[in-house]
């Protein structure tokens, strides 16, 4: 018995998600009384993971899995589970772990539950807590089958030192590059993205236009921050598509997320939600953005946004 955890890699670095399910494996193998191994595919160097309590790494080197595709990566994940005969796999419940998890629960006949946020609160019911309806909502779910595949909720654990001495094994997997080739065509290069972000700065309509955009790529270059945008500003084409936040676009987990010039719409709050700390910025103290915040500051985008460079500037040069 062992928990494989897979640690998800970009250009060959662990994402943050990555030391995150590493760390939440440690905890759970803890409880069960077991040993955690973590699967890396085509990572430069698993060594990292140590740190945060991987035992044993796994390594899978193939050019087969340079694309992302749900179907490959679930095999090579259920492969590798069941030669380190694991009963717990975990993954984080990114977009592409949201799609994995479930075919690894296929593969392996496993209960599955995805957008966790603690380790098991009791392994015998093994009973996870995990986060529901638009993020509205918690509620404990039992998995009973021998095999259990969690999904962990991004920031939700932490990232926790654990320092061992590990070993790395390379796998050759059996899996081959699929009959359907799949590309990448969105590719943002020296810029945080959204999924990966500690902090959003987004914007909406209240903006006027694209062309007042600059401040707020500023203010997200002065923070180390992504920038997002509400549906309508991609809908009209000031912002790329792929800025887009909320139910119909991408989901956002960070610790910090700024809110300027949007007005709270219910199926924008649905997609931050996870967000740790909330800042909304925003002329009319009516609207409901402010009922979600966690800090609010009624007063002109246009005043307030240039002020706060200023001062973060300053701050950053003391
Ligand atoms: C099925 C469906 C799915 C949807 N999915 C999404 C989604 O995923 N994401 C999403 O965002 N929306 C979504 N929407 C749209 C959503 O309902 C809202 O229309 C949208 O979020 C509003 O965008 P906004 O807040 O930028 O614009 P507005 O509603 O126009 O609000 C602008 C805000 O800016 C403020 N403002 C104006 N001037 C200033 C200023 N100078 N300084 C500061 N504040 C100012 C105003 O007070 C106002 O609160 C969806 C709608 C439907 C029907």
């Amino acid at each position: 018995m062992s928990v494989l955890v897979f640690a998800d890699s970009s250009e060959g670095k662990f994402k943050k998600t990555a030391l995150e399910v590493v760390s939440y494996g440690k905890k759970v193998a803890e409880q069960l009384g077991t040993n955690v191994v973590a699967l890396t595919i085509n990572a430069s160097d698993s060594s990292e993971l140590y740190t945060y309590g991987a035992e044993k790494v796994v390594s899978v080197t193939n050019d087969a899995f340079n694309t992302f595709n749900a179907k490959q990566y679930a095999a090579v994940i259920t492969e590798v589970a069941k030669a380190e005969k694991a009963t717990v796999v975990v993954v984080d419940s990114s977009i592409d772990g949201l799609y994995v998890a479930p075919i690894i629960a296929v593969n392996l006949e496993a209960g599955c539950v995805s957008n966790v946020v603690d380790v098991p609160s009791s392994t015998s019911p093994f009973t996870l807590k995990r986060k529901t309806f638009s993020n509205k909502a918690f509620s404990n779910t039992v998995i009973s089958t021998e095999h259990k595949v969690i999904g962990v909720a991004k920031n939700s654990y932490g990232v926790h030192e654990n320092v061992v001495a590990g070993n790395t094994e390379t796998f050759e997997t059996t899996i081959v590059a699929p009959g359907v080739k799949s590309e990448k065509i969105e590719r943002v290069t020296g810029k945080v993205t959204i999924a990966d972000a500690d902090i959003v700065v987004s914007a909406g309509r209240g903006l006027k236009g694209p062309e007042n955009w600059g401040m707020i790529e500023e203010l997200s270059e002065v923070l180390g921050a992504a920038t997002a945008c509400s549906k309508p500003v991609s809908d009209l084409g000031w912002r790329p598509h792929s800025e887009h936040v909320g139910q119909t676009g991408k989901p956002v987990a960070a610790n910090l997320y700024i809110a300027i010039g949007i007005s709270g719409a219910i199926q924008h709050l649905a997609g931050i939600n996870a967000s740790k700390v909330k800042v909304v910025i925003n002329t009319d103290p009516e609207a409901p953005f402010f009922k979600a915040a966690d800090y609010g500051i009624v007063g002109d985008a246009f005043e307030v946004v240039p002020k706060l460079i200023e001062k973060l500037k300053a701050f950053k040069a003391s």
